[in-house]
C-alpha cells in the first residue's frame, strides 16, 4: 500500500521537475497555448497524482453487523485490468483522471490515447516507471479507435472500461463491453451546457466568465458553456460586450506569450466547426463577431459569437466543439430551466447571479452533473465530475472515482459460541 502511495507521490514530483518539457509536448501535440499547458494542465496532473497517492493506503472495506451468529467482512479488492480510452482535447488531464484512481486501487491498466495526441501520455508513462511503477502495470497503447479502442472494449481479459469521448462512440464501446464480458463501463461524453446570466448580474463579469466558459481550450471542452442564456433585461448590453470581448481575443501561435487561442485540433474539426457557423447564419442567427477562419494557414478560427439564437437551431442543439458562442434570450427562471434542460445532454451548467434564492433554485432544477455558480471550469481533484442523461454514466474524480476501480466482496463466517 505504502509503495503504491510513494510511487504516485514520486510521479507527481517528476511531473513538476519536467514541467517545461511536458507543457511543450502537450502544446505541440494539440495546439493548446503554452500558457494553458504550463499554468493549468501540468500543475493539475501533479495535484491529481498527489490526491490519489493520498488515497492509495486508505482504501479499506468494512465489517458489517448481520443477523445471526455471523461475522461479515466486506472487502474492497482491485477490479483487475482496467481498459481506458481517452480523447484528444485534454490528453494529459484525462490520463491523470483515469490512471490515478486505477493505480491507487491496485489495478493494472491498458490506456489508449487518441490518435491525434499520443505524445504526452507516452512521456509521462516513462516518468511513472521512473517513479517505481513495476513493468506491466501501466501499458499505453497509441492506436486508432475502431481497431485498438474496439479491441480493448471487447477484450475478455479487460475487467473494467473507462471511456471519455463523444456520445456516439460511447454507445459503441458500451455495446462492445456488453457483447463481450459485460465489463462495467464508465462514460464521460458530450454536452451542450447552459450558462445562465440572470438580470441582477454584473454584466462585465458575466461576459468575461461566459467568454471563458466557451472559448477555453479553443472551445474544445465537453463542458463548454455553449448555450449562453441571458435575461432580457441585460441582453443587449451583454451581446455588445460579448462581441467586443471576442474581437479582442488573441488568436495565434500557441507558443507565443499573450496568445489566448491556438489552432483547432485538426482539419476535420476545423471544417466541421465552419459548417456549424454556416448553419448558424443560414438558420437566421445574428453573427456579431468572427465567422471565418483566422489567417490563411493552419486550423485557426476567429472567435465567433451568434446572438438571437433559438432553441431549435442546430447550433443550439449540437456540440460544436469550437470557438463559437451562441447567445439566447430568456425572461423567467421557469422558462430558462425548461429550455436549459431540453437537451439530451446533462454535463454541466453555469449560473451567474447574486441572488441566493435564484442560485439555489437553478442548482437544484438543472439536470446536470456539475453546477458552477458565479464561476466556471473549476476542476479540483476532490470534486466528482460526470453527466446526467446522454452526457455519461458514472462519476470520475474525488472519492467517487475509486468505486469504479474496486470490486466488493462479502466474506461471511459463522461465529461459534457467540456470547449473546
Ligand atoms: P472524436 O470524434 O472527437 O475524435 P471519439 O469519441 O471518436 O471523439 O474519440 C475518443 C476516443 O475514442 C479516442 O481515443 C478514439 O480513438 C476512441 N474511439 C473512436 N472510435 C472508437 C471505437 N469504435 N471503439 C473504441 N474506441 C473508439
Amino acid at each position: 500500500m505504502q509503495e503504491r502511495c510513494r510511487v504516485l507521490l514520486r510521479f507527481a514530483d517528476l511531473i513538476e521537475q519536467h514541467a517545461d518539457e511536458i507543457a511543450a509536448l502537450e502544446t505541440w501535440d494539440g495546439g493548446k497555448t503554452l500558457e494553458q499547458t504550463t499554468g493549468t494542465e501540468v500543475p493539475m496532473v501533479a495535484r491529481y497524482m498527489r490526491y490519489y497517492g493520498g488515497w492509495a493506503d486508505k482504501i479499506h472495506g468494512l465489517v458489517v453487523p448481520a443477523d445471526g451468529p455471523h461475522h461479515v467482512q466486506v472487502l474492497h479488492e482491485p477490479i483487475g485490468v482496467a481498459g481506458q480510452i481517452i480523447p484528444w482535447n485534454f490528453p494529459l488531464l484525462m490520463f491523470a483522471w483515469k490512471v490515478g484512481p486505477a493505480l491507487a486501487c491496485g489495478n493494472a491498466v491498458v490506456l489508449k490515447t487518441a490518435e491525434q495526441t499520443p505524445l504526452s501520455a507516452l512521456f509521462v508513462a516513462s516518468l511513472l516507471h521512473e517513479a517505481g511503477l513495476p513493468d506491466g502495470v501501466l501499458n499505453v497503447v497509441s492506436g486508432f479507435g475502431p481497431t485498438a479502442g474496439a479491441a480493448l472494449s471487447s477484450h475478455m481479459g479487460v475487467d473494467k472500461l473507462a471511456f471519455t469521448g463523444s456520445t456516439g462512440t460511447g454507445k459503441i464501446v458500451l455495446e462492445l463491453a456488453a457483447r463481450s464480458n459485460l465489463k462495467p463501463v464508465t462514460l464521460e461524453l458530450g454536452g451542450k451546457s447552459p450558462f445562465i446570466v440572470m438580470d441582477d448580474a454584473d454584466v462585465d463579469q458575466a461576459v468575461e466568465l461566459a467568454h471563458r466558459a466557451l472559448f477555453f481550450n479553443q472551445g474544445q471542452c465537453c463542458c463548454a458553456g455553449s448555450r449562453t442564456f441571458v435575461h432580457e433585461r441585460v441582453y443587449d448590453e451583454f451581446v455588445e460586450k460579448a462581441r467586443a470581448r471576442a474581437l479582442q481575443r488573441v488568436v495565434g501561435d500557441p507558443f507565443r506569450t499573450g496568445v489566448e487561442q491556438g489552432p483547432q485540433i485538426d482539419g476535420e474539426q476545423f471544417k466541421k466547426i465552419l459548417q456549424y457557423v454556416k448553419s448558424g447564419v443560414d438558420s437566421g442567427a445574428t453573427l456579431v463577431a468572427g465567422g471565418d477562419r483566422a489567417g490563411s494557414r493552419g486550423f485557426y478560427i476567429q472567435p465567433t459569437v451568434f446572438a438571437d439564437v433559438e432553441d431549435e437551431m442546430k447550433i443550439a442543439q449540437e456540440e460544436i466543439f469550437g470557438p463559437v458562442q451562441s447567445i439566447l434570450k430568456f425572461s423567467t427562471v421557469e422558462e430558462v430551466v425548461r429550455r436549459a434542460n431540453a437537451t439530451p445532454y446533462g454535463l454541466a451548467a453555469g449560473v451567474f447571479t447574486q441572488r441566493l434564492d435564484a442560485a439555489n433554485t437553478l442548482a437544484r432544477a438543472l439536470r446536470v452533473g456539475t453546477v458552477w455558480v458565479n464561476t466556471y471550469d473549476v476542476f479540483d481533484a476532490a470534486v466528482p465530475f460526470g453527466g446526467y442523461k446522454m452526457s455519461g454514466v458514472g462519476r470520475e474524480k474525488g472519492v467517487y472515482s475509486l468505486r469504479n476501480y474496486l470490486q466488493t466482496k462479502a466474506v461471511v463466517t459463522p461465529i461459534k459460541d457467540a456470547a449473546w
